[in-house]
């Protein structure tokens, strides 16, 4: 996939894209990252990017017309024919009004080829490239940023560990938080796969993980991950999952879509019949 970042700050992208996961899916040519400078789409000797507001008010706003020239120099497909779905690229305006990014999202963003994130700065962008040059504007959570641009890093990260091969086993993607759409999602028994100890969240959050020490300054770790009962452990980390999702997130726990088992380990935890 190849991402270009357009930003007054392309410094800032030095780090976040050069650890871990995204650094390896970089060297290996899965994501190309570009960062483009908005300044350099200017034509004043101050290089100017922003402007006050019409109608007076705080601040300042981002000048629709560099930002108009540095996506026309990315030769991106037309607005018309990204948002009739023609073309797998994205244009993506950072934005606190923007609908909120979660792994449904991550998921769909991860299926483009290219994808251009505009990050805002000051009282935010003029409400000409949201209408006329992006076709979308995405927040990632409600709260206000400074900028657009640790939200841009927040979506490369996310989609780019969902790009077949980034990660190293893939089967560990489909099992984190979140993740729902798999068919095995709650079920404690996976077909054709062996005896297997994990279970998908199937779009709740993921179960705890221990690692040794067993016994560390006298915190004990959990005796069923130990005794190598594969239908046990299956099952200990569903209801993790399940107590852990009702107490942090109760919002994803639908009772429409919990399978026959989750209803019976559920009513376990809560000593109620759900
Ligand atoms: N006046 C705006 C906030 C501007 S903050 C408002 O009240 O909605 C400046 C820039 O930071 C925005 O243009 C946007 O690019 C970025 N930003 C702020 N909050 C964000 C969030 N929750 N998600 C993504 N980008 C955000």
């Amino acid at each position: 996939m190849k991402i270009d970042i357009v930003t007054i700050f392309p410094d800032f992208f030095r780090g976040p894209l050069d650890f871990g996961i995204l650094r390896r899916a970089r060297e290996a040519g899965l994501v190309e990252v570009n960062i483009h400078d908005l300044r350099e789409f200017t034509r004043d000797k101050h290089r100017t990017v922003d402007d006050r507001p019409f109608g007076g008010g705080e601040g300042m706003v981002l000048k629709p017309e560099p930002i108009f020239e540095c996506i026309e120099k990315l030769n991106v497909a037309s607005q018309e024919q990204r948002l009739a779905g023609q073309e797998r690229e994205s244009v993506i305006l950072l934005s606190a009004q923007g609908q909120q990014l979660d792994q449904a999202l991550a998921q769909e963003l991860a299926a483009l080829e290219r994808m251009v994130l505009i990050c805002g700065r000051y009282e935010g962008v003029d409400e000409r490239v949201s209408e006329h040059l992006a076709d979308r504007e995405i927040s990632i959570g409600d709260y206000v940023l400074s900028g657009g641009e640790l939200g841009a890093a927040v979506i490369v990260d996310t989609v780019t560990r969902l790009i077949p091969g980034a990660v190293g086993n893939e089967a560990s993607t489909r099992q984190e938080s979140f993740t729902a759409g798999n068919d095995l999602a709650g079920d404690l028994v996976s077909p054709g796969s062996g005896p297997s100890s994990t279970c998908d969240s199937g779009g709740l959050l993921d179960y705890p993980h221990y690692t040794r020490p067993a016994e560390f300054r006298g915190m004990g770790v959990p005796e069923v991950l130990m005794n190598g009962n594969h239908d046990e452990i299956r099952r200990w980390r569903r209801r993790s999952a399940l107590e852990k999702t009702l107490r942090n997130r109760p919002d994803l726990l639908d009772p429409a879509t919990l399978s026959e088992e989750d209803r019976k380990l559920l009513a376990q935890v809560t000593g109620k019949k759900i």
